[in-house]
C-alpha cells in the first residue's frame, strides 16, 4: 500500500512540475553579456514572476517558454535616461520606436520640461501601461512657469519658497531627480543660485540633477562649470544631457570638454554624460531667435516680432550667428514639423525660403524664420557637429547613450532618427563597423551605467533577484534604419525583448504586450 502511495505522489507531482514549470521564460545556450562591461560567456538564464532567478552556464530548469539563443547576445533591457515623453505616452502605449531599439526603460522629463504633479504622472503611467518602464525627474522649466509663467527676471522669496515646495513634493511622490533647460524659456531668465536652491532639496532625497546646459556651442566650457558648480553647491550627482559641440566653429573642443569631466571626477564632483551617436541635434526653431524675445509666451513674441526695430535687431543677430558658423545660409536648420504648413517638414530653411519665391540670401531666410516664429513656431533638425567629437565624447568611459526622443509616431512629420536607432546605430556603427568601443562596454553604458546613476538598483544587470528586462539580439544584424531623409524605419536585429518578464517582442515583432511600469525615485522610500 504504501509504495502504490509513493507511485501515486511522485507522479501526481511531475504531474504538477509540467504544468507549473520552475520558470516562465528559459533562455539557452546565448552569449550572455551581463552588463558590468565584462566579456560575454556561454550561459543560460531562467525568468520567473517579473524577475530573474537563475543565471549560469549549467543551470537547466522546466519552462513554459524556451528561447534559443544560440549565436545571439543576451544583454539586460537598454535603460535610455534622456526621453521626453510627455504628452506622447497615449499616442503609441507600445512605444514600438523604443521596444524594438532595445529600449527597456525610459528616463523622462528632461531639459527642464516635464509634469508638475510627479505623482499623477506615474498613477498615469501604471493605469496606461506601455511596453516599457518609466521613471520620470521634475522639470525646472514647468515648475518655474507654474509659480512665475515666463517671466524674465529673478524669483521673489516668496516665489522660490513655492517652487521649493513642488520639488520637494516631487521627489516625495518618486521622481529621481531634477532637470533643467537652460536654453529655454523661462531657464534662460533663470541665474545659477536659484538652481543651486532646488537642487539641494533634490539632494536631500539623493536625486539627480541632469542638465540641458545654457550652452553647448561658443560659451560651452561656462555652461559645463556652471553644471559643476551647482554638483559642487548642491552636493548632488550631476548628469550633463547630449554633451556635444555645436556649430562649426566649436569643432575640436571636445579634446577640452571631456577633460573638465575627468577633473571634475578627480576633485569628487559625481558628475557623468550621455550622448545621441549622430551628428545632427533637434529641438525648437525657437532657439535660433534671440532668448529676450522669447519672453512671456506667443502673444508677446509675436508682437515684439511685429515691432519693426526688434525684427531688425532679431535679424541682425541671427546673421551674426550665421557668420560665427561659418555658413553663408540656414541650410543646417531642418524642419522636422511645421503644423501650419507640412510641405515645410523635410526641407531646410534654406529651401523653405526659396520656396517662399525670396531671393537665396542670408537675411531672408532669417525673415522666413521668423514668419515660421509668429506662426507658432516648429520643431528642426539642425546640422551642426563633427563626427570626432561624437566619437572622442563616446570613448569617454562614464558616457551613456540616450535618444532624447519621444515616442514615435510612426510616418508623422520629419523627425530626427534617434527617436528609432540609437542603441542600434552605436551596436552597427560604432561596435561592429567602427570598433569605436566594444560590445561589452557599449552594453555597459545602455544597462549598469544608467541603473547606477539613476538608482534603478534591481536593473541594468543580469543578475539573479533582477528585474527581467532582457534583450536577445543578433550582434551581425542589429542595425538603425532610421535616416534623416527616411526617418519612419523601425531597428532591426533585436529578436527578443523582454520587460518585466513579459515576452514583449518575438522573432522582431511586438506582440502588443504592456509589461512596463512607473519606476519611483529613492525619496518615497523615505
Ligand atoms: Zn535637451
Amino acid at each position: 500500500m504504501k509504495w502504490l502511495l509513493i507511485i501515486f505522489l511522485v507522479s501526481f507531482s511531475s504531474a504538477i512540475a509540467a504544468q507549473n514549470p520552475d520558470c516562465d521564460i528559459f533562455i539557452k545556450n546565448g552569449k550572455i553579456i551581463d552588463g558590468t562591461g565584462n566579456n560575454w560567456y556561454y550561459g543560460n538564464i531562467a525568468v520567473k514572476d517579473g524577475k530573474i532567478i537563475k543565471v549560469g552556464r549549467d543551470i537547466e530548469l522546466p519552462a513554459k517558454k524556451i528561447i534559443d539563443a544560440a549565436g545571439f547576445i543576451v544583454a539586460p533591457g537598454f535603460i535610455d535616461v534622456h526621453t521626453h515623453l510627455e504628452g506622447d505616452e497615449i499616442k503609441d502605449p507600445n512605444a514600438t520606436n523604443f521596444i524594438l531599439d532595445g529600449v527597456t526603460t525610459c528616463i523622462t522629463g528632461n531639459c527642464g520640461s516635464s509634469n508638475v504633479d510627479i505623482g499623477k504622472y506615474l498613477h498615469f503611467i501604471d493605469s496606461l501601461k506601455l511596453s516599457i518602464n518609466v521613471a520620470t525627474l521634475i522639470g525646472h522649466n514647468d515648475v518655474r512657469k507654474t509659480v512665475m509663467g515666463r517671466a524674465n527676471r529673478d524669483a521673489t522669496a516668496d516665489e522660490m519658497q513655492q517652487m521649493k515646495n513642488i520639488v520637494d513634493k516631487a521627489m516625495k511622490d518618486g521622481a529621481v531627480g531634477f532637470s533643467t533647460g537652460l536654453i529655454y524659456i523661462p531657464g534662460t531668465y533663470t541665474k545659477t543660485p536659484e538652481i543651486v536652491e532646488l537642487a539641494k532639496i533634490i539632494a536631500k532625497y539623493n536625486g539627480v540633477y541632469t542638465t540641458h546646459m545654457r550652452d553647448e556651442g561658443d560659451s560651452v566650457t561656462y555652461a559645463i562649470e556652471e553644471a559643476l558648480t551647482i554638483g559642487r553647491e548642491a552636493k548632488i550627482p550631476v548628469e550633463i544631457s547630449h554633451f556635444k559641440l555645436s556649430g562649426q566653429q566649436n569643432w575640436g573642443r571636445s579634446k577640452e570638454t571631456v577633460p573638465m569631466i575627468e577633473a571634475a571626477r578627480k576633485e569628487g564632483i559625481e558628475v557623468t554624460i550621455d550622448q545621441y551617436p549622430y551628428t545632427a541635434s533637434s529641438t525648437s526653431i525657437s532657439t535660433l531667435i534671440p532668448d529676450e524675445i522669447l519672453a512671456d509666451g506667443q502673444d508677446s513674441i509675436k508682437a515684439r516680432l511685429q515691432n519693426p526695430e526688434i525684427k531688425k535687431y532679431a535679424i541682425k543677430s541671427m546673421l551674426a550667428r550665421l557668420k560665427k558658423r561659418k555658413l553663408k545660409h540656414f541650410s543646417y536648420a531642418v524642419v522636422a514639423y511645421y503644423s501650419p504648413d507640412t510641405t515645410y517638414n523635410g526641407k531646410s530653411i534654406e529651401q523653405i525660403n526659396l520656396m517662399k519665391g525670396r531671393k537665396h540670401q542670408a537675411k531672408y531666410e532669417a525673415e522666413t524664420i521668423i514668419d515660421i516664429m509668429m506662426n507658432g513656431g516648429a520643431s528642426a533638425v539642425f546640422h551642426g557637429m563633427s563626427e570626432e567629437d561624437v566619437k572622442r565624447i563616446m570613448q569617454y568611459p562614464f558616457n551613456m547613450f540616450a535618444s532624447d526622443a519621444s515616442i514615435r509616431e510612426f510616418g508623422a512629420g520629419m523627425p530626427h532618427p534617434r527617436g528609432y536607432g540609437t542603441n542600434a546605430r552605436v551596436l552597427a556603427e560604432y561596435v561592429r563597423d567602427q570598433h569605436v568601443i566594444s560590445l561589452e562596454e557599449a552594453i555597459r553604458r545602455m544597462t549598469s551605467l544608467p541603473a547606477q546613476k539613476f538608482q534603478l538598483y534591481d536593473r541594468g544587470l543580469l543578475r539573479e533577484g533582477y528585474a527581467a528586462d532582457i534583450v536577445v539580439f543578433d550582434e551581425r544584424k542589429v542595425q538603425d534604419l532610421s535616416t534623416y531623409d527616411h526617418p519612419h524605419a523601425y531597428s532591426t536585429g533585436f529578436k527578443y525583448v523582454i520587460v518585466n518578464g513579459v515576452l514583449t517582442v518575438e522573432d522582431e515583432k511586438p506582440l502588443g504586450v504592456r509589461a512596463g511600469h512607473a519606476l519611483y525615485g529613492p525619496g518615497v522610500l523615505k
